[in-house]
């Protein structure tokens, strides 16, 4: 969203402005808008989104300034870690003080911590992923909102419901009007600042209508749009580039060739991170990850899932789990557990300390009922609310039962609201700029 905090400009250097929350500052690019010091503006990943009246950011200012401090003390006493003392063994506490104190690590230390089994351990683990998320990032919680234009999909994946094999799953397409008030209704009425626009792949796309769209949202509306129409070739994304898209939302799904191969037949690793890294050199803000959990998947494939997202420059890791659709080959391989998924959280954590966004999954949502909770709480710091019309909403059926399908917007932002609260989070995004 989210309640992005407006924050106000204190001086400028070319196309970096330097923004001022509550005495904290802040960089962030600004390629759209004349500003000058003084000015108020919305600022998501890093980018100035979008400039406001000083009479409004003052209003906003005012009912924030009460809760902003009192916030951060809540997550600061929930964040506390104390690993001397513990019962738990002496391998695990040698290692987690090492990344906690930012020493050297090496791969078998976090293979040892991916394997870790015993309760006492892994919930050190899950603190420490916490602990490093609130020593250098506080208490802000990004909450992009996600728009599934089209299931359409030319692709066969293994593991997605809405491949191009599935006959069983009706297929749609929002108009590009539909688009932009889905898009309206998100930033307008619920104050989302940051949205993806996900399809299938080589869903009929029209590009220049999508530009136009992509333009419109963000001209009119002032929000950070990322893409997420697959490997849609460099003039497809310079055109949405152009139009003011900033953001690519990608997975790679696994960092194994093999594996990737398997599961995705056709199409290979390389062309995809290539798909990425052209992206990333564009200008384009990178949020990408892996699919945990999938058949044949090894913890050092975990591990190298986890390094691979650091080299790609996300700034946003989304990893999540494999869940099985009873329509597709690994219809029959089962998910894998929560506690797996919390680890690779904390682990992305530990080995992104500093800036990471690291997200909860809807999948991982609909794998567990406490996954937001826990998740916040192993290193996490987004989420992502799913602002699709509801007509359209169940019928993105990647895998089964997805949360929060039937859950109107206004539902979701107050539950999110309210966990956030609780837990010392303010849904905003005070990027650090690039
Ligand atoms: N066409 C876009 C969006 C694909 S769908 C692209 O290629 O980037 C978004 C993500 O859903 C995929 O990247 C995949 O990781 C995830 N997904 C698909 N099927 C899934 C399943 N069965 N369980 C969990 N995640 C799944």
């Amino acid at each position: 969203m989210c309640y992005a905090i407006p924050g106000k400009v204190t001086s400028i250097s070319d196309k970096t402005v330097f923004v001022d929350y509550f005495g904290e500052e802040k960089k962030a690019y600004n390629d759209f808008y004349d500003l000058s010091p003084g000015d108020y503006v919305y600022a998501q990943g890093g980018y100035v989104v979008q400039k406001i009246l000083p009479v409004d950011a003052e209003e906003i200012l005012s009912v924030w300034k009460e809760s902003f401090f009192s916030l951060q003390e809540t997550d600061l006493a929930i964040s506390r870690l104390a690993l001397s003392g513990s019962k738990a063994d002496a391998g695990c506490l040698r290692i987690l003080d090492k990344v906690t104190e930012s020493l050297r690590y090496t791969n078998e230390d976090l293979l040892y911590l991916l394997g870790l089994e015993n309760e006492e351990c892994l919930g050190l683990l899950r603190k420490s992923g916490n602990f490093l998320r609130q020593k250098y990032m506080k208490n802000s919680c990004c909450v992009h909102g996600i728009i599934e234009i089209s299931n359409y999909c030319s692709r066969g994946c293994f593991y997605c419901g809405i491949s191009s094999y599935n006959g069983a799953v009706p297929r749609y397409s929002m108009s590009n009007d539909e688009i932009f008030a889905a898009a309206s209704e998100a930033v307008l009425k619920y104050g989302f600042r940051s949205l993806v626009l996900q399809s299938g792949e080589d869903a009929g796309l029209d590009f220049d209508g999508m530009a136009e769209v992509v333009r419109k949202i963000r001209e009119e509306l002032g929000a950070l749009i990322f893409v997420s129409f697959g490997e849609i070739g460099v003039d497809g994304l310079k055109k949405l580039y152009d139009a003011g898209s900033r953001g690519l939302l990608m997975r790679f799904e696994s960092s194994n060739p093999m594996l990737y191969r398997r599961v995705c037949p056709g199409h290979t690793l390389e062309g995809r991170l290539e798909h990425i890294k052209q992206a990333y050199s564009m200008g384009y803000l990178i949020i990408t990850g892996a699919l945990i959990g999938i058949p044949g998947q090894s913890p050092q494939d975990i591990l190298n899932d986890i390094y691979l997202a650091k080299d790609l420059n996300a700034e946003m890791f989304s990893f999540g789990p494999f869940i099985p659709h009873s329509s597709t080959p690994l219809a029959s391989y089962p998910p894998p557990k929560e506690e797996d998924i919390l680890k690779v959280i904390a682990l992305l954590r530990i080995v992104n300390p500093r800036d990471a966004r690291i997200l909860v999954t809807t999948a991982f949502e609909t794998l567990s009922s406490e996954a937001r909770r826990n998740g916040l709480l192993s290193g996490a710091n987004s989420v992502m609310l799913n602002v699709t019309p509801l007509q359209y909403r169940k019928l993105y059926s990647i895998y089964p039962g997805r949360a929060h399908e039937d859950e109107p917007i206004e539902f979701q932002v107050g539950e999110v609201v309210a966990l956030l609260k609780s837990l010392g989070r303010a849904p905003s995004d005070l990027g650090a700029g690039h």
